[in-house]
């Protein structure tokens, strides 16, 4: 299994192989750059059919997260760590312990957080053995309510700032009264999406595999049951990918009717030239990881004396980085996915 020479190695700086005989554990942690401050990640843990697929996994994601952070101004690089096993049937309090030992080794170059797979008590077990974990504590929520760590509700709170600096820029209009926005996948982040959407008066188009969720938005929000098939191409202004990855395609960009595509799912595009096609069709797309930050702008308040104004004044800058790649593409005209990018490489190569 080659590291180097991998294609989804970029610079990592350390890529380390972790295996305790005791307890089964087998690990990988990935710190991408740390230039901007220690690498924060989540720790996922996932039945991988091959070591080689962990391995990809954790460098792309670690990567990715050394994008995240940039664009957020935070003083964070980024990494990621991965268990290899099936959650249901290999977690132990053990095993978690000693991955909490193999964090503390990092030298507090690596800081983890939840994942597919692990959850806020599997942190705090690790969290016996290291100070490296995060998001674990309680504290009041961006809404003034007590929060357990759950990052969705800062995670929503992005996202619907992102969406409205969309649609100011895209659409010209302030005021989301009367805006029509499609959201595909009512979960933890979509569900609050909505409910900050029906706050400010938009229409809202809503579908998700289950049909519990979608009852409540409609009789919470008001909102319009639509099929998983027609959610992406519905005659509306915003749509809002909640749900999965690799929704932005050949297949689905051809019948987008939006002029806005703002939502918080990770990897929405298919490749990276669906960045293109979309503009060149004319559909602004937000690109989800700058939206999707407020969940790490909230963890990384935990470490430094949360105050859940300042978590929200922070997650409002998010209203700026996109204006600014929004106006670079445009003078450019190149996909706002690109200069994103380029935008976070300028923000952690200083
Ligand atoms: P979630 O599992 O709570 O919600 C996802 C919802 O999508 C679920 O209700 C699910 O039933 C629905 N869904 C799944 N497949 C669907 C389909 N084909 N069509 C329609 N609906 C479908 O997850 P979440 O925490 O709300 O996260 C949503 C997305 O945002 C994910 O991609 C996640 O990676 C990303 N994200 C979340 C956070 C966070 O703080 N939770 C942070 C950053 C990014």
């Amino acid at each position: 299994m080659s590291v180097f020479s991998h294609s989804e190695f970029d610079n990592h700086e350390q890529v380390v192989f972790c295996h305790d005989e005791a307890t089964g554990l087998k690990a990988i942690i990935a710190i991408h750059n740390t230039n901007r401050g220690p690498a924060l990640g989540g720790c996922r843990m996932w039945h991988y059919t091959s070591d080689e697929e962990a391995l990809n996994d954790v460098l792309r994601l670690s990567k990715g997260m050394t994008y995240k952070s940039a664009l957020a101004n935070l003083d964070l690089g980024g990494g990621k760590s991965v268990i290899i096993g099936d959650p249901r049937k290999h977690k132990t309090e053990d095993l978690l312990a000693a991955m909490g030992r193999f964090l503390e080794r990092t030298g507090n170059q690596y800081i983890a957080a939840e994942d597919s797979g692990t959850s806020v008590p599997d942190l705090q077990v690790m969290g016996r053995e290291t100070a490296n974990v995060a998001g674990i504590t309680e504290r009041t929520g961006i809404d003034g309510l007590p929060c357990n760590g759950d990052p969705s509700p800062a995670t929503a709170y992005g996202t619907f700032i992102g969406l409205k600096t969309a649609v100011q820029y895209q659409l010209d209009r302030t005021d989301l009264k009367g805006l029509k926005v499609a959201i595909q996948g009512v979960g933890n982040v979509g569900y609050r999406l909505a409910e900050h959407l029906h706050d400010a008066g938009a229409e809202l188009f809503v579908t998700d595999i289950h049909e519990e969720q979608v009852q409540r938005a409609v009789s919470e929000l008001g909102a319009t049951a639509v099929s998983q098939n027609e959610i992406l191409s519905l005659n509306v202004d915003v749509i809002a990918p909640c749900a999965l990855g690799a929704v932005l395609n050949d297949e689905s960009i051809p019948l987008i009717k939006a002029k806005v595509v703002a939502g918080a799912s990770n990897n929405q595009l298919a490749s990276q030239r669906h960045d293109l096609m979309l503009r060149e069709r004319g559909i602004l797309y937000a690109p989800d990881y700058v939206l999707n930050a407020g969940g790490i702008i909230d963890i990384f308040y935990e470490r430094i004396g949360h105050e859940h104004t300042k978590v929200r004044a922070h997650i409002e800058t998010i209203a700026d980085t996109l204006t600014e790649i929004f106006r670079r593409a445009d003078a450019q005209d190149r996909p706002t996915g690109e200069i994103a990018n380029e935008l976070a490489e300028e923000r952690f190569m200083k």
